[in-house]
């Protein structure tokens, strides 16, 4: 029977089907970090339990950690407690432990990717919402909450219910200036915020082909965006080229066995899926979100929507988002005033985003009104973007460049919104919040896009901004 590669995972890591319709999947790769971890740790120790497979077990500091001035202790007592509770935690269990000190810290679903720990055909779990990310590789990545990091702390186990599959395919080549994260924000406008319950989402035609890994990682990070429990993109030759020599890969011939197993789980032809979408990739265009969900975008050239013109049910959801971020129905999303510009987060802070971002300020300088950083997503990518000099570009511009984390996307560290502040932002949430004032706005778009607005001061289409956008 042609199947799947969620079927082929799935049935590769089931240890039995529960009483109760769900599975107990075995979980090849633990990710951990400061946040959700400590209170799992708790509740183990509280039950007398231990790890059961620390070297399966992986852990990072991401979320609490300063950008900028990293120094121990930190000056926020909180987020000084956690990383110490994660640091106690790892020693006691045996647990690797990528910290700041190693050179390889960094946001979670940038570190195991670029350490060669995320690899096809794995299940994987992680006490955070954008898990999905890891998917890109062909994996099989959850999002998970306390109690079940506590679970697979425990048994290496997670209980899932059943999944059906959609296959979305994006068909044709992309126009220039339109990246990954305009077709993943296109994808979660037309299918919605909810479309995705109970269902992985296998992304998969021309123009996901022709992705680079860092891409294919912005397509499914934001899976969780539209609903869906999981996203995934088949292993292909560019799955396996990026693999190649990365740290925790197998080496030499055994990393062509690898290979050779990876590409067989790939969906078989004739596989049937429960959904299927189909969209033209060459019509999609520059996105920004204007609302208060990341199904709330336009193209750059659109206008906002009336209410009135939508169907009776959806209006309310318009009418509290343009009176949240303080837009009127009607005028052009081009030309929208930004007061900070933020490139970062799991979705977009790898070193491919930030040369797109680079070559939109090359020689140009960040709007007076606005305030403007670039946070790595991992010390590997700071340290790559510095070889190449990207560092000079931001600094000359005027943004700020800071050490890797979170930073700005979630607001669980210093680097936050203020009062009514608007923010051009790279990250995936635009919740009302999120970036750390309760009346901050987000904008969500592409890190070129970020970028061509810090400098603009504005929101501007990156494809008539000049720098070759
Ligand atoms: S960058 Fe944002 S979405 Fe990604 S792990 Fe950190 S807080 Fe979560």
């Amino acid at each position: 029977m042609p199947s799947t590669l969620l079927q082929k995972v799935w049935d590769a890591h089931a240890v039995r089907k529960l009483p109760n319709g769900q599975t107990q999947l075995f979980v090849g790769l633990h990710l951990i970090h400061e946040v959700t971890s400590p209170q799992a740790f708790d509740m183990l120790r509280a039950r007398g339990g231990t790890v059961m497979f620390p070297e399966r077990t992986m852990a990072t500091v991401d979320h609490i950690v300063p950008t900028k001035d990293q120094r121990r202790p930190f000056l926020d007592v909180m987020a000084e407690d956690m990383l110490a509770a994660l640091e106690r935690n790892c020693r006691a269990a045996g647990i690797r432990m990528f910290d700041l000190g190693s050179g390889a810290q960094g946001i979670v679903h940038v570190v195991g990717p670029e350490l060669g720990l995320t690899q096809p055909g794995m299940t994987i779990a992680c006490g955070d919402s954008h898990t999905s990310t890891h998917g890109a590789f062909g994996a099989m990545a959850f999002g998970i909450g306390t109690s079940q990091v506590r679970d697979v702390l425990a048994s290496q186990c997670l209980a899932m219910d059943p999944l059906k599959v959609r296959r979305i395919r994006v068909s044709g080549r992309l126009a220039r200036g339109v990246y990954a994260k305009d077709v993943i924000l296109e994808i979660i406008r037309r299918l919605g915020v909810h479309a995705g319950a109970g269902y992985a989402y296998e992304y998969g035609g021309e123009a996901i082909d022709r992705m680079s890994m860092d891409e294919r990682m912005t397509i499914c990070n934001m899976s969780i965006e539209g609903g869906a429990r999981a996203g995934y993109v088949n292993p292909d030759d560019t799955t396996v080229a990026y693999l190649r020599g990365r740290r925790f890969v197998p080496q030499g011939d055994e990393f062509d066995r690898a290979a050779e197993w990876w590409l067989s789980l790939a969906s078989d032809p004739g596989a049937t899926y429960d959904d299927d979408v189909e969209i033209d990739g060459s019509g999609v265009r520059p996105t920004v979100t204007w609302g208060i969900n990341p199904g709330q975008s336009v193209y750059v050239d659109e206008r906002l929507p009336h209410a009135e013109a939508l169907p009776g049910p959806d209006r309310p959801a318009v009418e509290e988002a343009l009176a949240f971020m303080g837009l009127r129905a009607g005028e052009p999303i081009a030309g929208t005033r930004i007061d900070v510009a933020f490139v970062g987060s799991c979705t977009n802070a790898r070193l491919s985003d930030l040369r797109e971002a680079a070559r939109m300020v090359r020689g140009r300088r960040v709007a007076g009104t606005v305030r403007a950083l670039v946070v790595p997503g991992s010390q590997a990518v700071r340290d790559a973007a510095e070889r190449e000099g990207l560092h000079q570009v931001f600094l000359d511009a005027g943004f700020e460049w800071r050490g890797a984390g979170c930073s700005m996307c979630l607001a669980m560290n210093q680097d936050r919104l203020e009062g009514r502040e608007i923010c051009a932002s790279s990250s995936n949430r635009n919740f009302k919040g999120r970036q750390g004032s309760p009346t901050g706005r987000t904008l969500l778009m592409s890190p070129a896009m970020v970028a061509a607005a810090a400098v603009a001061g504005e929101v501007v289409d990156v494809r008539t901004f000049g720098n070759g956008g």
